[in-house]
């Protein structure tokens, strides 16, 4: 079993997409990025390649290469899986939590798995999805960021 850890940030911004978790959620403002700033998506991508000893997310997709601007990140993370597995693992479970003050993401949460868990190709049960707000402290707090963690475990095949 490896155990690994992500985390990422985003600024919020007027004229870009909210995608969070492979999901595009309507709110008046979107994250900014040089690909499409899904956030959550980029922790668990982190928190796959951590558990594989792999590097991180910056190394494996520079925000430096063109054929990255405006992609949807599950590009990255179908990239990733196929990268741990070529290394012998497999995922067991996911588990992460998006911090944002708004908008509401409690009724995306079950789209946000089954489209997590349709990219890893693994089942819902393993994928989990927790939103909770800054509590109005700080940057995220302010409604200018969100934020995601996430943690990943691996086996080996
Ligand atoms: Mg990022």
């Amino acid at each position: 079993m490896r155990v690994g850890i992500g985390y990422d940030v985003h600024r919020l911004v007027e004229d870009r997409k909210l995608i969070l978790g492979g999901v595009e959620i309507p709110y008046h403002l979107g994250l900014l990025g040089h690909s499409d700033a899904d956030v959550l998506t980029h922790a668990i991508v982190d928190a796959i390649l951590g558990a594989a000893a792999l590097g991180d997310i910056g190394t494996h997709f520079p925000d430096t290469d063109a054929r990255y601007k405006g992609i949807d990140s599950s590009v990255f993370l179908r990239d990733t899986v196929l990268k741990v597995t070529e290394c012998g693992y497999q995922i067991e479970n996911i588990d992460s939590t998006v911090v944002a003050q708004r908008p509401k993401l409690a009724p995306y949460i079950s789209q946000m798995r089954q489209r997590l868990a349709k990219i890893l190709e693994i089942a819902v049960a393993q994928v989990n999805v927790k939103a909770t707000t800054a509590e109005e402290l700080g940057v995220v707090g302010e409604g200018k960021a969100i934020v995601a963690y996430a943690t990943v475990c691996l086996s080996q095949r």
